[in-house]
């Protein structure tokens, strides 16, 4: 009997999954692995309510594949020792494993590809299992990716996306190879109270009923803050417990101003996973750099510490960061107006709001939290990168009877109507009434105070900012 492995890394689903089809295709038998990955924890990127979700996404795909006949194999160690010592007990010719886009991956990759021939065995790379349209695949005349969103957006609409896979019948998994236990969610500390639940079956669940009930009003209510009208279905396309080639054409079916605004998102995604893929050092480095003089000392410091703990005086901004706390999610016009204050406001490197993110969010991810942050901070992709936006002005519009901001700041909930978004205008002991900060900074000196050599910005700009 000839077998292979199939490593699950960012693609945790039996569905529309290429590698497992074509492992099926080709051997009798299939080994599917997960490697809890040495060299990913040593990072520190699994945060709390990254590693729960992952539990869940694992104790899931066992389950998936037990009904199938199968079974999950996990090991911890580096992924590419582990890889080949499984290869090895299963007698397996052949890996299969999804394209990833970070530095990482593709160093992982390349490492495996010449462990594994050097056994004689091969690695079979699969694309489009992350993303909808592979990165690379489309480009612009003189460049190995798009740098701007709206043309890579007409090319990636006319793209073909590939049709869409079943789940596999049955799954033979050879008995002498070993598993770790898989992990289990009760065995993560720290984790956000407010923290989605994970796993394949949770995320078709929330598909279904995205398409059946949300997704015709999306590009009405996506910014909506209270009304929470968008998918979440982020941290699924992130763990890969859907697909989002799959989303393409299931948003797409019923079509609708709704579902292209959604699909528009998704392109968003795969925008940045190009650039990502192209440029894997902008997960650390400037994808643009303005020769910033980001501030630092202690005064910085507090600043830092007051916007994460959602007690910058700006109540639109700390209502955003207390959902991300407690929740390890957080709107997407939040994460616009919470990074805007920070980098452009306060004038504080991207790289530590980003890192706050990432600490906590069950979606964080390295090619959208980082790209989104620096389109934000100005250091990125973004055409106008002097756009600041105005958290008054924003909550306003996004917030405008101020329900978002009642639910996430209590201390405020006395307060009725739009009046909450600035309780600093409140005088005497009506003020006295609120345990509330003054703000961090004055808004018409936020900049004029930091930001000296710049000039251009100005903090009232921010209602014309492009859809993102
Ligand atoms: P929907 O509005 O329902 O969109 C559908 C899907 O499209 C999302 O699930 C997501 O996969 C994708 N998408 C939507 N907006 C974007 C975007 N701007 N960039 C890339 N993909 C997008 N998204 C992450 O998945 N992980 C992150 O770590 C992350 N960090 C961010 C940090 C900042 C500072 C900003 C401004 C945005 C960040 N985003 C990140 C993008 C976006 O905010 C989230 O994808 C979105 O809020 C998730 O909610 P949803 O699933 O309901 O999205």
């Amino acid at each position: 009997m000839n077998a292979a492995v199939v490593l699950f890394t960012s693609d945790l689903r039996l569905h529309d999954h290429p590698p497992m089809r074509a492992a099926l295709g080709a051997c009798d038998q299939v080994v599917p692995l997960f490697v809890r990955d040495d060299r990913i924890t040593a990072t520190g990127f699994p945060a709390p309510n990254r590693r729960a979700f992952l539990a869940d996404c694992l104790t899931d795909l066992d389950t998936g594949l037990r009904n199938r006949g199968g079974r999950l194999v996990v090991r911890s160690g580096d992924a590419v020792s582990e890889v080949c010592a499984v290869a090895h007990e299963a007698d397996a010719d052949e890996v299969h494993m999804a394209a990833g886009v970070s530095g990482y991956a593709l160093a992982r990759e390349e490492r495996l590809r010449a462990a594994l021939e050097q056994e004689g065995r091969r690695l079979h790379v699969h694309d489009t299992v992350v993303t909808a349209v592979a990165p690379g695949v489309i480009t612009p005349a003189g460049s190995d990716h798009f740098a701007v969103f709206t043309p890579y957006f007409r090319r990636w609409s006319q793209e073909k996306i590939r049709g869409t896979l079943g789940a596999p019948r049955t799954v033979h998994v050879p008995e002498r190879v070993g598993s770790e236990p898989v992990p289990s969610r009760k065995d993560v500390a720290g984790v956000s109270a407010g923290l989605a639940g994970g796993g394949e079956r949770e995320g078709r669940r929330r598909l279904t009923s995205w398409l059946r009930d949300g997704v015709a009003g999306y590009d009405d209510r996506h910014d909506d803050l209270a009304g929470d009208a968008t998918s979440r279905l982020s941290p699924h396309l992130h763990f890969g417990t859907l697909s989002s080639a799959e989303l393409v054409h299931r948003a797409r079916a019923p079509g609708g101003p709704g579902a292209e605004a959604f699909v528009r998102q998704l392109c968003w995604r795969d925008f940045h996973h190009q650039v990502l893929a192209a440029r894997p050092g902008a997960a650390v480095d400037d994808y643009r750099t303005r020769n910033d003089r980001w501030r630092s000392g202690s005064e910085a410091e507090e600043d830092l510490q007051a916007w994460k703990d959602g007690r910058t005086g700006y109540p639109v901004v700390d209502a955003a960061m207390r959902q991300l706390r407690h929740e390890g999610w957080m709107h997407n016009r939040g994460r616009l107006l919470t990074a805007s204050l920070l980098t452009k406001t306060l004038y504080i490197d991207w790289r530590a709001g980003a890192r706050h993110f990432l600490d906590l969010l069950v979606d964080g991810d390295i090619a959208n939290n980082q790209l989104n942050w620096q389109w934000m901070a100005g250091t990125g992709t973004d055409s106008r990168p002097n756009r600041v936006l105005n958290p008054v002005r924003q909550a306003r519009q996004y917030d405008p009877d101020g329900a978002y901001v009642r639910r996430w700041v209590p201390e405020l909930a006395g307060l009725e109507g739009p009046a909450v978004h600035e309780p600093w205008k409140l005088r005497g002991s009506d003020r006295e009434r609120y345990d509330y900060p003054e703000p961090v900074v004055g808004l018409a000196d936020g900049l004029a105070r930091f930001r000296r050599g710049r000039g251009a910005a100005r903090p009232d700009d921010g209602l014309a900012e492009a859809r993102q």
